[in-house]
């Protein structure tokens, strides 16, 4: 292998290290930080994201409350107690685990969370101050991927950024992290023309499409920063991320693992993220 392996198991416990370090000089301050968790109906994936996230808050200091409803729940009666979560003081974040059942419009209980409690950063209000550079969240995976590589040591600044797929959830938001840091940003999708040569010509690759194979080696640049979002199964049934890592690996300057590249920095940046919703709530710096 000549590629560095990009760590982000290890690189998300130094994250909540740090986190854990500021929940404590909130607790001083008074404040305990509080996250509320929603979770509907018993998908056992969802189930999985919702445990792994109050685990993590536990760890680093923060409270997390828990609502478990039925999967028959109506979207009045979600929306009721959205509204009773916006308005309790002691709850500073509010997550909805998602997807929802298909008698709930997810775009509305979206919109009823209080964007300051808006720890996902899903709310459009959190979206537009993300692209016009005001502060607030960020969005979980794609900051995520901006401190893996920072973390790692490589630079974003000056440098060519393939994005490839524009959800709404990655690869917009990723997007415009990298356009901040002052990447160039070239983004592909599924009508894209020529993927393999716009990749070729990238220093950072950001692949985000679900779809296995999606960055093969002859796509990748001697050198090149490689960051795999997609988790997949492959034919064998093993979990694997857009990116054939085998070979990839020995043509890269760095990649990420699948597990343990960006899954686990998502959860770290939510953590982060109930941290700023705490003090933006009590006005602490
Ligand atoms: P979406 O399905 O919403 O978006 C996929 C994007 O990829 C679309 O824009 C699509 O293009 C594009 N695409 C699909 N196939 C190709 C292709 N062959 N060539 C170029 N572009 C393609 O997915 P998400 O963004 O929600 O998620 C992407 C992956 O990341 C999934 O595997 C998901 O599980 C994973 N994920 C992982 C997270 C983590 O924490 N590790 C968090 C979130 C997601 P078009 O728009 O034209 O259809």
């Amino acid at each position: 292998m000549t590629a560095q392996l990009i760590d982000g198991k290890l690189i998300s416990a130094q994250i909540k290290q740090e986190a854990a370090v500021e929940a404590a000089k909130i607790k001083e301050a008074g404040v305990i930080p509080c996250l509320a968790v929603v979770l509907v109906g018993n998908d056992s994936a969802s189930q999985v994201y919702v445990n792994n996230k109050k685990k993590a808050c536990e760890v680093v200091g923060i409270r997390s409350v828990s609502y478990e409803l039925d999967g028959g729940t109506t979207e009045e009666e979600l929306l009721r107690l959205v509204a009773q979560l916006n308005a309790d003081e002691a709850v500073h974040g509010i997550l909805v685990q998602m997807p929802l059942p298909k008698q709930i419009n997810e775009e509305k209980v979206i919109l009823a969370i209080d964007a300051k409690k808006d720890v996902d950063c899903f709310h459009p209000m959190n979206v537009g101050l993300l692209h016009t550079g005001g502060k607030g969240f960020l969005p979980c995976t794609p900051a995520g991927i901006i401190e893996l590589i920072k973390r790692s040591g490589h630079t974003i600044q000056g440098q060519n950024c393939v994005i490839i797929g524009r959800s709404n959830i990655v690869g917009k938001p990723v997007a415009m992290l990298l356009m901040q840091e002052n990447g160039t940003v070239t983004i592909c999708h599924s009508k894209t023309r020529n993927l393999a040569e716009v990749c070729r010509g990238a220093d950072i690759i950001v692949s985000a499409t679900g779809k296995v194979n999606t960055v093969t080696a002859d796509m990748v640049k001697a050198g090149a920063v490689v960051i795999d979002v997609g988790m997949n199964r492959n034919e064998a049934g093993k979990l694997c991320g857009d990116v054939d890592f085998e070979h990839v690996k020995e043509i890269a300057g760095a990649i990420t693992p699948v597990p343990g590249g960006v899954g686990p920095m998502t959860i770290a940046m939510l953590i982060k993220n109930c941290l700023v919703a705490a003090k933006m709530q009590n006005n602490l710096k």
